[in-house]
């Protein structure tokens, strides 16, 4: 009797990506599994596709008819690169993201790359500069006019030798587009040479502070719960067995799930911990590895191809039961997964910022879903969506108050800018702040300044006519940067890359009256210099994480007590511990709350309460500095105050007036196309659409708002129209998102779909 499998196939559009039924021939009978590779003759021409086996059957699962089935052709791996459970996220995934199968099987699979595969004897792809005269010319004439190509260009310059391209690329953060551009140009050439051992950052000595280990009566109350119900797994319960855990900065969650997991992995399951970045997160990432020694597996963005591929392999073997990542390793092929943590959930890291736009959170619990699995969430400052599950009895709540061994919560002063304009240092630093450095100081201990915005200053003001310089491809003001010379001399546009240097005159009116305005992180180094002569600063923002730099090194070297004080943009405020720092300043704290979307005071409130919350970890007490202009904001003085209770049934009656997420899904499908007016049709035509779609289908609930210019409405020389639907079921979201996606658009239109929560 002839076998039969369904297959979907590894590259389809949504049009197409269905199961398809396929005759197993004689030879792979007994051999082939559900998640194998294979390869089958497709369309008219049958020429050979990458699919996936779903599943095997008697018999064909379409009975229209006598059809002819087609055969499987051959095998691609002798093993299935899915797992069951991984099959069945794929067809979740494709529904709730309106992707196909194989996109989502995608994520779930290392991408086997020319270097993973090697010619042959382990040479890899190296990348050196053709003429290095020639490169410094072309940077010094600003003839490169690319953000991207100059680190690239930068880097080269910087090395000795050739680069491994896949060094190269993740340390500049890159994509392969980068370096076809740098090749056609002729400035870089490629070559095949044997692989230098990958370099380690010297990882800093872990000291475990044995008082860290002894758990507080908090942390025994909430580990005790996780345990019972853990060990109740197997009985009848929710679907998805979810739990918060919410805690002060420094309350010891990390000893939590690091008991939990150790349970877990003793009852034979495996567990899953995502972590923010681990590049800013190194303490718990080296933590969770000296607590599990050789059974973790550590995914990390600069880890090359072939060890990202060995990673998987170590997971899918089975060698290793715990898993440490970011957003991606919630895809990990583990066997018999019994936990999924999900530290400091609130961050927006854990949320995909291409297609398929996934939230790592809700595959966390697709993947626990009616499984015997749990999932633990951590905060200090939960997400509203995360928090409103407890009280809607779709997740436990579990607090831990107190910091242990006596730590203090540090104590919180808010400077008004608006009495200090004239009396501020170079109006930066405010008479208090000025003087709680210099005795922090001189006591010899540490200060951290958190600013969001790199760059020299903000915009570049015409002082004549007012006009902003923008960038030529996108609708938006380019900021000043420090230049090759380590002068404030050339323009950055923040979304597209494009560079050059700060024009004699204004383009608008043609008079020479072009000044900075506003500080970034560039200028407030310098200042800090100048006002704090022989002090040691070290600066963490993008542009010195990317490229010659990276988070370990800085982090490294300001727990060595090489400076005095770190400034940076949000990404200080993750969970580092430094015992040194007692001062924590925040220089313009009414930054934090501008965007123009309705997390803006969740995100402010949650950076803020974030930054404080580094000040005085120890036995020392810290304090925290925050200067702003308008100090009578709501979500401003609740941090202050370290109120999350407070904000969040303040910012929930807010939602709630105005149908926001949680209270809604809300659904934001954005249109590009090189012209305005295409754009804006094709935008229409989609929301006609839908609403017909909607209406035959009597959904209920359903808003759908008018087509309007995105936020920033030409990005990259592309215009950009939105549409926002909201509807109290995320089903009906993803359906309609179903129907965008398989559209039929004017040839170079591109959609992207995001849904809140995702
Ligand atoms: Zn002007
Ligand atoms: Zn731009």
């Amino acid at each position: 009797m002839p076998i039969y499998a369904q297959v979907f196939l590894r590259h389809a559009r949504p049009s197409f990506d269905r199961l398809y039924d396929y005759l197993v021939p004689p030879p792979l009978e007994g051999i082939i599994r559900p998640g194998m590779q294979v390869l089958v003759p497709f369309g008219r021409g049958d020429s050979l596709r990458p699919a996936f086996v779903r599943r095997l059957a008697d018999g064909p699962s379409e009975t229209k008819g006598p059809v002819t089935l087609k055969s499987i052709d051959s095998l691609v791996e002798n093993f299935p690169l899915l797992r069951g459970d991984q099959l069945e996220l794929c067809e979740h995934m494709a529904i709730r993201y309106a992707t196909t199968r194989g996109e989502a099987a995608r994520l779930m699979i290392p991408a086997l790359t020319e270097e993973a595969a090697g010619p042959g004897g382990g040479r890899v792809r190296h990348v050196s500069l053709t003429d290095r005269e020639a490169a410094i010319s072309l940077l010094e004439n600003g003839d490169v006019t690319h953000v991207n190509q100059i680190r690239i260009m930068e880097f080269l310059l910087d090395a000795e030798a050739p680069v491994a391209a896949h060094d190269l690329l993740t340390a500049c953060q890159l994509t392969e587009s980068t370096l076809v551009t740098l090749r056609r140009k002729g400035w870089i050439e490629t070559s095949w040479l044997t692989e230098e051992p990958a370099r380690e950052e010297p990882a800093a000595p872990l000291v475990v502070d044995p008082a860290a280990l002894r758990l507080t009566p908090g942390q025994q109350a909430a580990l005790g719960r996780l345990l019972a119900a853990y060990k109740g797994r197997g009985e009848p319960g929710p679907r998805v067995r979810e739990y918060l855990l919410q805690g002060v900065t420094g309350s010891g969650k990390t000893e939590v799930y690091l008991r939990l997991a150790e349970a877990v992995v003793a009852a034979g399951q495996g567990v899953i911990i995502l972590v923010p970045e681990i590049g800013l997160t190194p303490q718990m990432s080296e933590r969770i590895q000296s607590f599990f020694g050789e059974q973790v597996a550590i995914q990390h963005s600069r880890l090359t191809p072939r060890e990202r591929q060995r990673q998987w392999e170590l997971i899918r073997s089975g060698r290793v039961q715990v898993v440490v990542g970011a957003r991606s390793a919630v895809f990990s092929p583990l066997e018999n997964l019994g936990l999924i943590v999900i530290d400091e959930e609130q961050e927006s890291t854990y949320r995909s910022d291409r297609n398929p736009r996934y939230d790592a959170r809700s595959v966390a619990r697709l993947r626990v879903r009616d499984r015997q699995a749990l999932l633990l969430l951590g905060s200090a400052t939960p997400s509203l969506e995360s928090r409103q599950r407890c009280d809607r009895g779709m997740s436990e709540l579990l607090r831990i108050g107190e910091r242990p061994a006596g730590a203090r919560l540090p104590s919180v002063r808010v400077v008004d800018l608006r009495q200090q304009a004239a009396g501020g240092i170079e109006g930066l630093f405010s008479p208090v702040l000025h003087r709680a450095m210099t005795e922090t100081f001189a006591r010899g201990e540490q200060v951290m300044l958190f600013h969001n915005r790199r760059g020299w200053s903000g915009l570049e003001i015409c002082s004549h006519c007012g006009a902003v310089v923008e960038c030529q491809a996108c609708s938006v003001a380019m900021t000043l940067h420090l230049g090759r010379h380590g002068r404030p001399d050339r323009l950055e546009c923040h979304y597209c890359g494009l560079t050059h240097a700060v024009p004699p005159v204004c383009p608008s009116c043609g008079e020479a009256a072009l000044a900075p305005r506003g500080f970034g992180t560039e200028q407030i180094e310098s200042i800090f210099k100048e006002v704090f002569p022989g002090r040691r600063i070290l600066r963490m923002d993008q542009d010195t994480t990317t490229g010659r730099g990276s988070h370990a090194s800085i982090l490294g070297a300001f727990r060595r007590r090489e400076a005095d004080c770190l400034l940076g943009t949000q990404m200080i405020a993750k969970g580092h511990d430094f015992p040194d720092v007692t001062l924590v300043g925040v220089l313009l704290a009414d930054q934090l709350f501008q965007a123009n979307d309705f997390h803006a005071s969740e995100r402010g409130f949650q950076l803020l309460t974030q930054a404080a919350g580094r000040a005085g970890r120890a036995d020392r007490p810290g304090h925290v500095i925050i200067q702003a202009f308008a100090t009578d904001h709501e979500a401003l003085n609740r941090a202050v105050a370290q109120d999350y209770e407070g904000f969040y049934r303040q910012e929930l009656r807010f939602r709630e007036k105005l149908g926001y997420p949680p209270y809604s899904t809300m659904g934001t499908i954005t249109v590009s196309h090189s012209s305005d007016p295409f754009a804006e049709r094709a935008c229409r035509s989609i929301m006609e659409e839908l609403v017909r779609q909607a209406r035959r289908a009597g959904l209920v609930g359903l808003r759908v708002l008018p087509p309007t210019p995105a936020a920033i409405q030409r990005l990259n020389n592309r215009s950009r129209w939105q549409l926002h639907l909201t509807s109290p079921l995320t089903r009906d979201i993803a359906w309609l998102f179903g129907i965008a996606a398989g559209m039929r658009l004017e040839s170079g239109t591109a959609i992207g779909l995001s849904m809140d929560p995702a």
